[in-house]
């Protein structure tokens, strides 16, 4: 690469109109991401294999006269090269996700995650491409000692559980996303996603406030698995979608790691009890107690599996660097994913 051409990559800006490609945008994240882009006047190409991306997620954008999308793999190579030359910027989500889809699927789980992000890499390099890669919280594992913070040593459990390949697999994917960036000097900027929630998140593959707020709403028992005392830190996605828009703009964000969450921490069980206090407003209540059922982990994954009890990100060094800072209230979140779930019981 040139000096101009890294000069200019550099510098590139997300407020100057550019060409977004989202690998995954029509998943929960990448389908608010996507959204993000187009009103702030950017073009926006989505790749995406709807393995756990749907279509309804970016419905409402097919008639956007800046929006198109792609219906196929990241490891289609021919496929990669086109979208990659015509785009400025690749914001890589596409990836195994879920802890149920991660213990049912590991094959999957492994390929997409090292070969998907290969691929990405490898096309932006062709074209020197900027490339923003979606990583984890799962990176830290069961490292006990909160907040994590983006330098800490990464602890897994053993290679027969298969929970841990996905840590593995998104650690080798930030591996080769930096070794691009020192060897080949390839602009490229990882962010760890801690537990992101709104609307069109799915409770299909195990993520727990969708799958409340639908228990919730079906007037089935809410499922806490374990004792409810595990913790987690719950960020909306607007507030989400807002970090990595300033990571995409910010030259010095290149080369560096960056978590992105909340760090309001509620246990699971105070979560339940939010979720049907804000389901059940209104309405005559049952006790809390009938409607939550407790779950033993094993039952609920695999047996041996090992849970978090805390998960809360630090998150000073993108408060350093954007000034960013988690700006939606746990509770507005939960009404406007209960809101998303009325309207597509109604049918609306
Ligand atoms: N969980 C739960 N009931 C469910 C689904 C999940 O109690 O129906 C728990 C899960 O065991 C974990 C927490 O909620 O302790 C968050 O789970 P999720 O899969 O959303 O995120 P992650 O475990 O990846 O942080």
């Amino acid at each position: 690469m040139t000096p101009s051409q890294m000069a200019s990559l550099t510098n590139q800006s997300v407020r100057t109109p550019m060409h977004a490609l989202i690998t995954g945008g029509a998943g929960f994240i990448g389908s608010h991401l996507a959204e993000a882009l187009l009103a702030r006047d950017h073009r926006v190409t989505i790749v995406d294999d709807l393995s756990t991306g749907l279509f309804e997620n970016i419905q409402h954008l097919t008639d956007h006269p800046r929006f198109r999308f792609a219906i196929d793999t990241i490891t289609n190579d021919m496929v990669m090269d086109r979208l990659t030359s015509e785009c400025d910027v690749v914001f890589h989500l596409a990836a195994a996700v879920g802890v149920e889809l991660i213990i049912d699927s590991p094959v999957h789980t492994i390929e997409t995650n090292i070969l998907g992000t290969h691929a990405v890499l490898r096309a932006a390099h062709r074209y020197k491409k900027k490339v923003l890669i979606a990583s984890t919280s799962e990176i830290y594992g069961k490292n006990n000692h909160v907040p994590f913070s983006e330098d800490d040593d990464r602890l897994l459990g053993p290679t027969t559980k298969a929970r841990w390949s996905y840590s593995t697999s998104k650690a080798v994917d930030e591996f080769l996303g930096l070794a691009y960036r020192k060897e080949k000097k390839l602009p490229v900027v990882i962010f760890r996603l801690f537990n992101t929630v709104g609307p069109r998140q799915r409770g299909r593959y195990g993520m727990v406030v969708p799958r409340f707020v639908q228990q919730a709403l079906a007037g089935e028992p809410l499922t806490v698995y374990g004792d409810g005392r595990q913790s987690r830190c719950f960020c909306d996605v607007d507030d989400v979608v807002r970090a990595i828009l300033g990571l995409a703009a910010a030259p010095q964000a290149i080369g560096q790691v960056f978590n992105i969450g909340s760090t309001e921490e509620i246990s699971i069980l105070d979560l339940a009890k939010e979720v049907l206090r804000l389901t059940t407003s209104g309405r005559r209540q049952t006790a809390e107690d009938d409607r939550i059922t407790f779950i033993p982990y094993d039952e609920a994954y695999e047996a041996g599996f090992e849970d978090m009890r805390r998960r809360v990100p630090d998150t000073t060094k993108i408060q350093a660097l954007l000034a960013w800072e988690p700006e939606i209230r746990l509770e507005e979140t939960i009404r406007r994913i209960i809101d998303f779930y009325t309207a597509e019981r109604e049918g609306a």
